[in-house]
């Protein structure tokens, strides 16, 4: 039963003519999935709504198409034939009592418009962002009357698809907050004072209720604070006064701060309801309900941000997506089953990668439609077998829970004594805790299931499987890195003095700890370099980290932490030296090349870690296999995770998960959303 303190989660809440039925609101973020695959998208909303949310809204929604950022993938309502797809999610939502929202936008100073070339509009000439060689126009009067009739238009189709709440959104990139940042450079009467410089956002709110008529409610997602210093609108000063001159003039207030990177950090970064410090004063100024997001995934957290009067309303992105059933796990008191976000922004890369959302904890998520995936439910076993799970990392924990979840015998054996593999270790380097939440919430879910064994400091020979003799084995050992330097940039081991103390990631995170003088080599470009830097720095040592990438960690920048690594990295004092890549190690010098030019230089280093590529641990599989009469796998044996191909922890658990799905099922090719050129009329039917 629920715990009575978390009742008030539990209490409705009015926004306009409408009542969401709890304090939980699913707010927009972007999926990879948007109107160029909207089964998907309205199924992943769906299952939101399902799992508890009570409000649930869409991604950016570009209201004409001079505010066109393709090819990132995201909604529009530029005409009628925008209406269907999103109706989709409005009945996918409605159908489990959910509220639909639509957030309706238009870039500013982002909109590049690659699909459309209109000309970009905004407050300001000044150059679209991410180095385009394009600039945005400054709009005159007739522009901004264009837009409030775009933008009303917008807004009545999204009353025609059906939802209940729209969304008028001064994000960060977008042309109402623009308009009202202090950068804002205008004379006229958009310019200038705090009144003049929100007056778009007034008249947008105002045709957006004229668009919705009396039967939506109408919100903002405001920024409280830019984040910018003095060139910036701040919280408290002109944040809140500009919440306070509006009001009362929308239904409801998001609220969000500073970019995207500011607004979701990672947990290397910030922990949960960093926002906090941002909504104070924001109550005292409307009586509208107000949220608030931290990637909250305590109950105790949220419940006590309702009852201290800072937020109405549990607002939320991340933890939605690692677990769409997490309202509903509070409501029923199943608080240990709660899949918590671990904060590593893998969802994130996925709309930069512009394909299905991902998730490291939750690896349904983006899989609703295509493959008939459900967080919560999983198809029963076809037939009784006994599976031999090899490994008890991020891939062997979730494919023997998910296998444990179908009903079949599971036996999970893994060679160390504590279980989590990679996440284990890695959950020791600073700043990664919250990662170690993959291993602990499989553990607590497999300690549920009885049909699953699970037996650590068990390192298993291909003899003990061959005496287990389950029906199935699946090896999931693991990887290790590299010790010869091959990576992207060296194809080749590479030459190395034998003077030269050369180490792994491996060994740093097993407790040795090399001294003075150290170099960091990073041909891996994500977090493992810059981690390793840090502990290093941590414990005294000089460190030097080098790439041959142009940032450090550059893969981090589609987790918004590029700028964050780089920052913490100078503060532990870390030499970085970019575009170089590793030539030789010498006896207490390394010899590097510039990768543009082909110069050389030498640093001195007393270590060297190599964060290069891994190998996987697929010994055991091949000497397994030809036990059981093949050299490359057998019917009876399968790989996953990191010993199948290493690669990042969300696709280890992807692969057991994936593995546990399939197994004993005729697997259909994954569905996919197609222009049907027959109905289109363009072939003729054949
Ligand atoms: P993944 O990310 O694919 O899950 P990990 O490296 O995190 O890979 O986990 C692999 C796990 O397999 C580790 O915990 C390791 O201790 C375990 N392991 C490796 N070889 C054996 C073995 N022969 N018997 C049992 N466990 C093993
Ligand atoms: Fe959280 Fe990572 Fe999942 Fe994103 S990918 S929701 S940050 S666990």
């Amino acid at each position: 039963m629920r715990d009575p303190r978390f009742d008030i989660l539990f209490e409705a809440v009015q926004i306009g003519p409408h009542t969401a039925r709890n304090r939980f609101y699913q707010t927009p973020h972007c999926n990879g999935m948007g109107n160029l695959r909207p089964q998907a998208h309205a199924a992943m909303r769906g299952v939101k709504a399902e799992g508890g949310w009570a409000v649930v809204n869409t991604e950016h929604c570009s209201v004409h198409p001079s505010g066109d950022l393709m090819p990132e993938v995201l909604q529009m309502l530029w005409d009628d034939g925008d209406i269907p797809p999103l109706a989709l999610m409005v009945d996918a939502v409605h159908e489990h009592g959910s509220l639909a929202g639509v957030q309706l936008a238009y870039p500013a100073y982002y909109n590049a418009n690659r699909l459309t070339r209109d000309v970009p509009l905004g407050p300001m000439d000044r150059p679209v962002s991410g180095h385009h060689p394009i600039q945005v126009r400054a709009m005159d009067k007739q522009d901004i009357r264009n837009l409030l009739g775009w933008w009303k238009a917008a807004a009545n189709r999204a009353r025609k698809a059906g939802f209940d709440i729209l969304n008028v959104d001064a994000n960060f990139s977008t042309i109402a907050f623009q308009f009202l940042s202090p950068r804002n450079q205008r004379t006229d009467e958009y310019g200038g004072s705090l009144k003049n410089r929100i007056r778009l956002l007034k008249e947008l709110i105002e045709v957006t209720r004229e668009g919705g008529s009396d039967q939506c409610a109408v919100s903002v997602r405001l920024i409280v604070d830019e984040l910018f210093g003095n060139l910036g609108l701040r919280a408290p000063d002109e944040g809140i006064e500009a919440i306070g001159m509006l009001a009362e003039l929308p239904d409801l207030w998001d609220l969000v701060i500073g970019t995207w990177a500011d607004d979701s950090p990672t947990s290397r970064f910030a922990p949960e309801n960093d926002h906090e410090p941002f909504m104070v004063g924001v109550k005292a100024v409307t009586t509208k309900p107000v949220i608030g997001v931290g990637r909250f995934t305590s109950p105790d957290t949220m419940a006590s941000l309702i009852r201290r009067g800072v937020l109405d309303m549990i607002g939320a992105a991340r933890p939605s997506i690692a677990d769409p059933f997490l309202p509903k796990k509070i409501e029923e008191g199943r608080y240990e089953d709660i899949r918590e976000c671990i904060g590593c922004n893998i969802c994130v890369s996925s709309h930069f990668a512009m394909t299905n959302l991902r998730c490291t904890q939750n690896p349904t998520m983006g899989e609703e439609w295509r493959r008939g995936w459900h967080p919560e439910r999983i198809a029963p076993k076809k037939q009784d077998k006994s599976v031999l799970v090899v490994g008890g990392g991020p891939a062997g924990l979730e494919c023997a829970r998910a296998l444990g979840e179908r009903g079949y015998r599971v036996t999970l054996a893994e060679r160390e004594t504590k279980l989590g593999g990679r996440v284990t270790l890695e959950g020791e380097l600073p700043g990664l805790r919250e990662w170690l939440r993959v291993r602990d919430w499989r553990v607590t879910q497999l300690n549920k299931l009885a049909n699953v064994e699970v037996y650590v400091g068990s390192e298993l020979t291909a003899a003990d499987v061959a005496e287990f003799d389950p029906d199935h084995v699946v090896i999931a050992t693991g990887s290790h890195w590299r010790a010869d330097g091959i990576g992207r940039a060296s194809h080749l081991p590479l030459k190395m003095a034998t003077a030269m103390r050369v180490f792994t990631p491996d060994d740093i995170m097993r407790g040795v700890s090399p001294k003075g003088r150290i170099t960091v080599y990073d041909d891996d470009h994500y977090y493992m370099g810059s981690v390793i830097a840090e502990k290093l720095a941590l414990e005294g040592n000089d460190v030097t980290l080098i790439t041959p990438a142009s940032d450090v960690s550059s893969f981090s920048i589609n987790t918004l932490e590029n700028i964050r690594v780089a920052r913490r990295l100078f503060d532990r004092n870390v030499k970085m030296i970019t575009h170089s890549s590793l030539v030789e190690g010498k006896k207490d010098t390394v010899l590097v090349g510039d990768v543009r030019t082909g110069a050389r230089a030498e640093y001195s280093a007393d270590a060297l870690v190599l964060v290069t590529s891994r190998l996987p641990n697929s010994q055991l599989f091949h000497t397994v296999s030809s036990h059981y009469g093949h050299t490359e796998g057998n019917p009876k044996v399968s790989r996953i995770g990191d010993c199948n191909a290493p690669a990042a922890i969300y696709a280890a658990v992807y692969s057991g998960h994936r593995f546990a799905e399939e197994f004993d099922v005729d697997t259909p090719l994954l569905r996919r959303e197609r222009i049907d050129l027959i109905k289109s009329g363009a072939i003729a039917d054949c």
